[in-house]
């Protein structure tokens, strides 16, 4: 129950940024006024910290979110070029066996505005080792350019899991838990100031929601271990198959950008 009423505090947190953000543009845009920008973010984050959950609470926290059983005792790099090492020759799950290159992640990688999650590499992703080179990156490339984004400067991109699932299945729960170990320590490693997930499989892992619908989970703010601000949208793989999806995708890269005070094609900042 006080989980319930700090998720709701969390999202009311991340909508009052949204507004002032909005309204700093307001007054940019309409009086031509150059005004301080605020960093609300800190001060959610300090309202947050602040929260110390009951005991009961973190139980539950646990419960919803545990770890992998049997791989309690992994020791990963505390910086991100061993962790990629790491990576490289990690066989602990499966998808080792049949992946020809890790695809460990791509783009920014010291506090990007950014870091998107996705769900697993493809085949082209498997030949080439880099995330989103295919068709759903290609629009995945057009959609973070809308919103003032690219992984040359201020964005870094990932996977739930670092191998190719065979046949391009969706990764198992196991596969998540396990590889969900390096999602977790770059978040840790990058910082970055938000966090953009796609599809279902990395929206329900990193928000803990795991019972919830992608209907349910896209458009709202979350925050990510209570600190990083997360939202969720549809994968570019389902906006190819269902370009009725470009609409509420559009939305959502929009509320985030907003809350980022990026700048959004056709609008002015
Ligand atoms: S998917 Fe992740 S955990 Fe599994 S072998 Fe690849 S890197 Fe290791």
């Amino acid at each position: 129950m006080q989980e319930d009423r700090k998720k709701a505090l969390q999202g009311a947190l991340a909508e009052t940024e949204n507004l002032i953000n909005m309204f700093e543009r307001t007054v940019r845009r309409n009086w031509d006024l150059e005004i301080p920008r605020t960093d609300f973010s800190q001060t959610a984050q300090k309202i947050l910290a602040n929260l110390e959950p009951a005991q009961e609470t973190k139980e539950e926290i646990k419960e919803e979110n545990p770890a992998p059983a049997g791989h309690g005792d992994i020791r990963l790099s505390l910086d991100l070029a061993g962790l990629k090492k790491d990576c490289a020759s990690c066989n602990r799950c499966r998808l080792a066996q049949t992946r020809n290159n890790t695809v460990f992640g791509d783009g920014c990688e010291v506090r990007p505005d950014v870091l998107v999650v996705g769900e697993g590499p493809g085949e082209t992703e498997d030949k080439t080792g880099l995330p989103f080179v295919g068709r759903a990156g290609e629009l995945l490339t057009k959609m973070l350019a809308a919103i003032s984004l690219n992984r040359e400067s201020n964005c870094y991109i990932t996977n739930t899991v670092k191998c190719r699932p065979p046949e391009n299945r969706d990764p198992l729960v196991d596969e998540k838990q396990i590889c969900g170990l390096y999602v977790r320590q770059q978040i840790a490693l990058i910082r970055p100031k938000a966090i953009l997930c796609l599809g279902k499989g990395a929206s329900c892992m990193l928000t803990g929601e795991e019972d919830s619908s992608m209907g349910q989970l896209r458009g709202r703010f979350f925050f990510y271990d209570n600190s990083i601000p997360l939202i969720c949208t549809y994968h570019p793989a389902a906006v190819l198959r269902n370009p009725d999806l470009k609409r509420p995708v559009w939305e959502d890269l929009k509320k985030l950008a907003r809350f980022l005070n990026l700048g959004i094609a056709g609008e002015r900042k």
